[in-house]
């Protein structure tokens, strides 16, 4: 069944979807973007990824399409017409059509697409397994804090990822410390049982499940340690994990062809999984 997707105030059968060929996030990737998940037909934690979209558009000069609340109208909607129970809603902003002038126009509009993507989430066979990664130097840009559609980076570090056999690579800085995932944020627990994820920045995204998880180790009486970590740290580290709103938390079984700890996901990715799943349930169906 075809999808329908939003673009620019209407719902549209994927095929009749159009942009302009002048948009500026074509031409310029200047755009943003976010990810909600959807599980159980409900969006999950919404307002954060709306707001991490207004401090987006914000740091950019780029105007709001529209409310948030119609937002997540849209989003909502969407969910509906596709009768989405289990994925992703995609949105993208970008700053509108204009002839082609690296200096902002004055006059465009924003254009608003969305679009929703099927995919098992919460019983994703993976998290069994765990996912293997590489790490690869990271050329991003220096505003990593701002969800852009400039990702040609970070495919390109996936795509030498799945080249080397492996799911996912986790980007070094030039001091040698992880920054984070191509599209997540990178965890290790250390030995004395510290989790350990590298602080806010503009070197990273502040991942919307990486808070959500961090309070949920917080009320769950784990130690948290916001701070740098080098590959080699990671590769003596007993368990390691990445989150997204995309694969929640996912338990990372090696690095660079070396396992981690016994090579299976450990106890404490799994625990921080199962309490990120329950939450996420719940707040898809609230209690009566
Ligand atoms: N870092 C990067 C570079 C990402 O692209 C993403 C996912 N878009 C994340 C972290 C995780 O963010 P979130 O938990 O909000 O999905």
């Amino acid at each position: 069944m075809p999808r329908i997707v939003y673009v620019n105030g209407e719902y549209v059968n994927e095929k009749d979807a159009k942009v302009s060929v002048f948009d500026r996030g074509f031409l310029f990737a200047d755009g943003v973007y976010e990810v909600t998940t959807v599980l159980d037909g409900e969006l999950i934690d919404n307002d954060a990824h709306l707001a991490r979209l207004r401090r987006s558009l914000g740091e950019l000069d780029m105007a709001e399409p529209c409310p948030p609340e119609k937002i997540t109208e849209i989003q909502r909607a969407l969910v509906q017409k596709n009768s989405l129970s289990e994925g992703l809603v995609y949105l993208q902003v970008t700053r509108g059509a204009a002839d082609r002038d690296f200096a902002y126009p004055k006059d465009a509009e924003p254009t608003l697409v969305l679009f929703t993507q099927e995919k098992s989430i919460a019983d994703n066979p993976t998290a069994k397994t765990g996912i293997a990664v590489i790490t690869t130097p990271d050329i991003r840009w220096a505003r990593r804090d701002i969800k852009t559609v400039g990702l040609l980076a970070p495919s390109m570090a996936k795509m030498e990822a799945v080249n080397a056999g492996a799911d996912d690579a986790w980007m070094v800085d030039g001091d040698g410390f992880v920054t984070e995932g191509s599209s997540n944020n990178a965890y290790i627990i250390t030995q004395d049982g510290a989790i350990v994820t590298r602080a806010l920045s503009n070197a990273i995204l502040h991942g919307i499940t990486r808070r959500a998880v961090l309070a949920l180790a917080q009320e769950a009486d784990m130690r948290i340690e916001e701070r740098k970590f080098t590959v080699s740290e990671a590769e003596n580290a007993v368990e390691a994990f990445i989150t997204s709103a995309s694969s929640f938390v996912m338990p990372v079984v090696s690095i660079d062809g070396r396992q981690v700890g016994s090579g299976k996901p450990g106890p404490m990715t799994n625990r921080l999984r199962q309490l990120y799943i329950d939450m996420a349930r719940k707040s898809a169906r609230p209690a009566a």
